[in-house]
């Protein structure tokens, strides 16, 4: 469906990095094979649930499920065995939270931009 490139304070702990990059589905588009683990964030700020998804073998990320948005599922952009796929000319990226942006993170031109997120 799109891009979303996640600056909130969470997403750099959880990725130990500026941001987050999830690619965004249906989530009837993804289908797993074998048994999945999972932690439940709660949002500091809207209260609402979030489930991220890991490998239980070796711990990488599988993406998550929201309850802010019943019906889509997220796949960490990384873990494609080949994400050379995801560019900016066929995908829209959304950066969201950028109100907690690292100031050594650059935002490129061209992208949607939002202090929070898209969805109220
Ligand atoms: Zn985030």
């Amino acid at each position: 469906m799109h891009i979303t490139v996640c600056h909130c304070t969470w997403c750099q702990r959880r990725t130990g990095a500026a941001f987050g990059i999830e690619v965004v589905y249906k989530d009837e588009q993804i289908v797993f094979d074998g048994e999945l683990s999972h932690y439940t964030h709660k949002s500091d700020e809207s209260k609402r649930w979030l489930k991220v998804f890991f490998c239980p073998n070796c711990g990488t990320n599988l993406g998550f499920i929201l309850e802010a948005a019943t019906g889509i599922r997220t796949i960490a952009a990384g873990t494609f065995d080949d994400p050379s796929w995801i560019n900016a000319k066929d995908y829209t990226f959304k950066h969201v939270y950028l109100k907690s942006k690292q100031t050594w993170s650059e935002i490129p031109d061209g992208v949607e931009k939002y202090q929070t997120h898209f969805r109220k």
